[in-house]
């Protein structure tokens, strides 16, 4: 399917920031598109996996009222895993829904 993020045009405008060689940096910009890895297109799977993220981070936020250090904490995960969970970048393991205290969404 299309690319919700970037609509198909591979590229998105945002804030863009990260690690090199020990030194922080940031710059807004043009870049690749991080969700479809400047493809244009995901995968069903990768959609559902989204779908999915968006979820947990509605269950973490809006009903626990946890940040998502905290949420790490309690759940025993690293919160950068966890925002890449909830980004849809990194598949939600069936043990995390568990130990949220809440079923595994059925999507
Ligand atoms: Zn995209």
């Amino acid at each position: 399917m299309i690319c919700p993020s970037c609509d198909g045009s591979k590229e998105s405008f945002g804030f863009v920031d990260g690690l090199k060689d020990g030194k922080h940096y940031g710059y807004s910009g043009w870049h690749r598109c991080s969700t479809c890895q400047g493809t244009g297109e995901i995968t069903d799977e990768h959609a559902l996996q989204r779908e999915e993220g968006k979820l947990l981070r509605r269950f973490r936020g809006h009903e626990k009222h946890l940040s998502q250090r905290d949420a790490g904490r309690c759940w025993g995960i690293d919160f950068v895993l966890l925002s890449k969970m909830e980004a849809g970048r990194v598949p939600i393991p069936d043990e995390l829904w568990v130990k949220a205290g809440r079923e595994k969404p059925l999507l």
